[in-house]
């Protein structure tokens, strides 16, 4: 579970984030939605611990980032793990060395540590790849890949560094509609089949709506609508017929 309590973040007189809070359990789906600007990816920053938030609390399977110190904050912020819009992998690199990447606990230390992995850590790793239908492109370089594919890699990442959270900032934004849902799916199968709290931007609200189990937007710094995702089928019904009580019924 990932927790926001009451975050603020302003940059010089600019406040983006103004009292935001949001908590996701593991095995929820959630989109996050809201206008360009809004501070989705600054909320996000501050949700991997990459920014400090001006004040609040962000708390990971129940442990506040605030006040850790960096090896226990490295030790935490493994258990999360991030997507982008631009696949955040290393280009040159193998799939498989991309995902392996993720088995360290300093995402820096990879120059010097590829290579000397353990037994244990390529299995999890093909695991990994296999999860997502990619062991066939193991050894394929990140930058040969679609960007879908990349995509993929970068979840398979998440899964060997045994993420109990994936924060995906506009995972979708790049990709064609079926590369787009074949992401998505996977995000979906993935909370339900392993427990993950996910939370996820997308601009495409049709898209939240097809997939997630909630939409959180935000507006004015902070979390407004927290509606449960209504199946699209009843918003057609709904829409449809509308229901009119006479008042001499
Ligand atoms: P989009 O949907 O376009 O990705 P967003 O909701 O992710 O937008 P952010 O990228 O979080 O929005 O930006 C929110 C606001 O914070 C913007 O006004 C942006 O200019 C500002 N901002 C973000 N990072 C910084 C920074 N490092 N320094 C100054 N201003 C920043
Ligand atoms: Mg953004």
């Amino acid at each position: 579970a990932i927790e926001a309590i009451d975050l603020a973040k302003s940059f010089e007189s600019n406040t983006v984030l103004d009292g935001a809070s949001l908590s996701i359990r593991p095995g929820e789906f959630v989109a996050l939605v809201g206008p360009s600007g809004a501070g989705k990816s600054t909320l996000f920053r501050c949700m991997t611990g990459l920014t400090a938030p001006d004040a609040g609390e962000v708390r990971v399977a129940g442990v506040p980032l605030g006040g850790l110190r960096a090896r226990d904050l490295a030790r935490v912020r493994r258990r999360i793990g991030v997507v982008f819009q631009q696949y955040n992998l290393v280009r040159r690199l193998s799939a498989l060395d991309n995902v392996l990447a993720g088995r360290l606990a300093d995402a820096a230390a990879w120059r010097v540590a590829l290579g000397r992995f353990s037994r244990s850590d390529r299995l999890l790793a093909a695991a990994a790849l296999d999860r997502v239908g990619l062991l066939d492109h193991a050894h394929q370089r990140a930058s040969t890949l679609s960007g879908g594919q990349q995509q993929r890699v970068a979840i398979a990442r998440a899964l060997a560094q045994e993420s109990s959270v994936i924060l995906a900032d506009e995972p979708v934004a790049s990709l064609d509609p079926d590369s787009a849902e074949m992401v998505l799916t996977l995000l979906k199968q993935l909370t339900a089949e392993k427990g993950l709290a996910i939370c996820c931007t997308l601009h495409q609200h049709a898209l939240a709506e097809r997939f997630c189990d909630r939409i959180l937007e935000l507006r004015g710094g902070r979390i407004g609508l927290q509606d449960e995702a209504v199946p699209s089928f009843a918003r057609a019904w709904q829409s449809l017929s509308p229901v009119r009580v006479s008042q001499n019924a």
